[in-house]
C-alpha cells in the first residue's frame, strides 16, 4: 500500500553534526584556556548554543554567534575582530556547504519515491536549508519540501492537515528523537528512527521502547526491506 514518507534532511540524509563537531573541536583547540578543560569549555559552549538556538533558531549563523559569545563571555569583551576572522577561518568548511551525503541515501530515495509520496521536513535557517537541499541533489524525489523552525507536535498536525495526510500511512524518518520521533508520534504518525553516530546533544531524547510503531534501523537502505 501506498504510504506517505516525510524525511528529516541534516544526520538523516547528509552529514551535518560531524562537520559542527569538527568547528567546535577547532575552536576549543583555539581557545586554549589557561585553567577551564575542554569539557569546561564545552559545557559553557553547550549553554551559549541552547540559548541561541530558543531564541534564534538554527543554522550556521546562530552557530557563528555562539562561538562570538564564547569567547566574550570567557575573555570578558567583545571578540576582536581579528578574533572575528579566526572564527569564519575555523568555521569554513560550514560556511561553504559542502554536503555529503549518507551512504546509500542517493538510490533509496529513488527506489522509495517509485512507490510512495515523499516530502522533506527540515527545521533551520530558511536560505542555508535550502542551499543544502539544492546542492545534495536529491530535491526531485521530494513532492513538497517543507522547511520550518522548529519541529514540535504542531509543526506535523500541520502537515498532516496542508497534505491531507492519514496518520497511520504515513511516517517521520528521522535521526533525532527529539524534532522527529517524538513529536511525529504525538501527532499521531508512524515513525522511523535512524540513528545517526553524531547527533547533537540539544537533540537528544528518549523513545520509548516499547512504542511499536517506531521502526528502529541502522542504515538508511534498510527503509527498501520495510516501504
Ligand atoms: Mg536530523
Amino acid at each position: 500500500m501506498r504510504q506517505t514518507l516525510i524525511f528529516d534532511a541534516d544526520d538523516t540524509l547528509w552529514e551535518n553534526n560531524v562537520v559542527f563537531e569538527r568547528v567546535i573541536d577547532d575552536y576549543l583547540d583555539w581557545l586554549a584556556h589557561p585553567t577551564l578543560d575542554r569539557a569546561e569549555l564545552r559545557a559553557i559552549l553547550d549553554d551559549i548554543e541552547r540559548a541561541n538556538a530558543a531564541v534564534h533558531g538554527y543554522g550556521t549563523k546562530v552557530f557563528l554567534r555562539s562561538l562570538h559569545e564564547c569567547v566574550a563571555r570567557l575573555r570578558q569583551r567583545p571578540a576582536t575582530e581579528q578574533e572575528g576572522r579566526q572564527i569564519l577561518e575555523l568555521a569554513d568548511q560550514l560556511i561553504n556547504h559542502r554536503i555529503e551525503l549518507i551512504p546509500g541515501v542517493a538510490d533509496t530515495l529513488g527506489d522509495l519515491a517509485a512507490r510512495h509520496e515523499l516530502l522533506l521536513l527540515t527545521k533551520g535557517d530558511q536560505e542555508e536549508q535550502q542551499r543544502k537541499i539544492d546542492a545534495s541533489g536529491l530535491d526531485h524525489h521530494f513532492s513538497h519540501v517543507h522547511i520550518v523552525r522548529e519541529k514540535h507536535a504542531g509543526t506535523y498536525l500541520e502537515l498532516v492537515e496542508e497534505h491531507s495526510l492519514r496518520p497511520a500511512h504515513a511516517w517521520m524518518i528521522g535521526n533525532s528523537p527529539k524534532s522527529d520521533i517524538v513529536p511525529a508520534r504525538q501527532a499521531g504518525l508512524n515513525a522511523v528512527f535512524i540513528p545517526n553516530e553524531s547527533t547533537w546533544v540539544l537533540e537528544h531524547d528518549v523513545v520509548d521502547p516499547a512504542d511499536d510503531r517506531v521502526l528502529h534501523l541502522s542504515r538508511f537502505p534498510e527503509l527498501l526491506s520495510h516501504f
